[in-house]
């Protein structure tokens, strides 16, 4: 798609010009621009206001020094960020993700991305996201343990339960996550519910774990039902990645009737026709920290593929792209086509390119963009903030009943943009354009106050 007004064209040229080689960022931007044209066409008083000349630009942007001693003695430093993208509904609120590929344009496009998907959930969470491009793997617990000390001794002047409330992303987990607050705690002397993602004796909620993935997969089943009165019961599925959102979305596809035959990590994937075995993957990923290749060496009939890309060339009827950005190119999505996928829902942020977007809209496959269909994370975050301000928690089937609402919710929403800006069926443009809306109104109420 090309951005067709003179408005959103320019300002996509000053986002270029401002955040020159952040293509990732310019890429989340483009998208957005691209589907608020319909929107902003319908409602001068946002053009005037200057809303999304404001919206593309973050509220603060922080990056710092964090220094640490490794195993050996030696002093390691490190970059940490954290952006506050956008407050006027809520918090700022988003996760923090640990891996060497991190740096400015990669926390803005996530940040950006955020403060659409939090709308979307009706909860009130604004939009933020942090990180480094410090590499877990290999590391010792000890050498973790000092990074995450480090990183927070910063980042808690910046964070708060009312202002920003990090939680976990890609090599951010309940051991981190652990970490992390405990040197909060320790500096500010507060318990409080400044981090989501707890583990469940310091204020966690039940279901956090697995939020992402079974959210992705109860909106995946509501677009079936609602778009092609169909189900996930019966169907072949494809999963990239193999941790926490992979995992999970792997759990709820099995118990919804579906089989699970791929998964994979950032060195290659494992395919299993008789349907993947979790109580392996889980040993592999979440207790050994070990590799998946290991899965086809423990189960007969597996086999093992070096190099990710090539899980999107397996027949299967729903794909669910859950491990990185970009992971899922326009020659991926055309093999996926060839071989009738019917669904692509992200679990992961922006992981289909453009290319493979455009793709799959004009093929009628039915397309969960991410900010949609993976706010389930962020939607249970959400929820582990309202028990810990009211010091109380939920079962677990009353976090998982709210979880399905929401996403049930989502979907519509979504849905239900894109028939009212004459695209019916068109997610992206949906999700975009809902998100979208919540906020730009909060900030015409506001006034020009930022
Ligand atoms: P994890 O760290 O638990 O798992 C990430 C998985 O993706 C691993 O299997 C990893 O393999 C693989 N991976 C990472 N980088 C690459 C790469 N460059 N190429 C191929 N595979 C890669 O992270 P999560 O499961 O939490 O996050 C996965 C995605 O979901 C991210 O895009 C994240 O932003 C998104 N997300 C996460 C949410 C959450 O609640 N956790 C919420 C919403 C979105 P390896 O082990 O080899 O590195």
């Amino acid at each position: 798609m090309a951005l067709k007004s003179s408005y959103m064209k320019e300002i996509y040229e000053t986002v270029c010009r401002r955040n020159q080689g952040e293509p990732e960022f310019l890429q989340a931007v483009r998208e957005v621009l691209e589907s608020l044209e319909p929107v902003v066409e319908k409602r001068p008083d946002i053009q005037k206001a200057g809303i999304v000349e404001r919206m593309v630009e973050p509220e603060r942007f922080l990056q710092f020094r964090v220094a640490w001693v490794d195993d050996n003695g030696s002093v390691q430093v490190n970059r940490g960020f954290r952006v506050q993208f956008n407050s006027a509904i809520g918090p700022y609120k988003g996760g923090l993700r640990l891996h060497p590929s991190v740096n400015a344009s990669i926390i803005k496009f996530l940040g950006f991305e955020q403060c659409f998907k939090n709308s979307l959930t009706g909860l009130p969470m604004g939009g933020g996201k942090g990180g480094s491009d410090f590499d877990p793997k290999g590391k010792s617990d000890g050498e973790i343990m000092r990074f995450c000390q480090s990183f927070m001794t910063e980042l808690c002047r910046h964070i708060g339960p009312d202002t920003d409330v990090p939680a976990g992303d890609i090599g951010v987990g309940a051991r981190e996550i652990g970490y992390l607050y405990g040197q909060y705690k320790k500096i500010r002397n507060e318990h409080t519910g400044v981090l989501t993602g707890k583990g469940l004796t310091y204020g966690g909620s039940l279901v956090r774990k697995e939020a992402t993935g079974y959210g992705l997969l109860y909106f995946t089943q509501e677009m079936l039902q609602k778009m092609k009165q169909d189900s996930v019961k019966g169907k072949k599925i494809v999963i990239s990645g193999s941790g926490n959102v992979a995992i999970y979305a792997a759990e709820k596809a099995q118990q919804l009737g579906g089989i699970v035959i791929a998964m994979s990590d950032s060195s290659g994937y494992v395919h299993d026709e008789a349907g993947i075995r979790l109580d392996v993957v889980k040993q592999i990923k979440e207790v050994r920290r070990g590799r998946i290749s290991e899965y086809a060496k423990e189960v007969a009939g597996a086999t093992y593929t070096e190099g990710c890309k090539g899980i999107w060339s397996l027949k299967c009827d729903i794909a669910l792209p859950c491990a990185t950005q970009n992971e899922l190119d326009g020659e991926a999505a055309k093999q996926l086509v060839a071989n009738r996928v019917i669904a692509v829902a992200e679990g992961a942020n922006m992981p289909s390119t453009p290319e493979a977007v455009e793709c799959f809209l004009q093929e009628g496959v039915l397309f969960g963009p991410a900010k949609a269909a993976n706010a389930g994370g962020v939607a249970t975050s959400g929820l582990e903030m309202s028990q810990n301000s009211m010091r109380y928690s939920w079962s677990f089937e009353e976090v998982d009943q709210k979880l399905q609402q929401i996403m049930a919710g989502i979907f519509h929403s979504a849905y239900d943009a894109s028939a009212e800006f004459g695209a019916e069926g068109n997610l992206v443009l949906g999700a975009n354009a809902a998100g979208f809306l919540k906020i730009a109104e909060t900030m015409l109420a506001y006034g020009l106050t930022f």
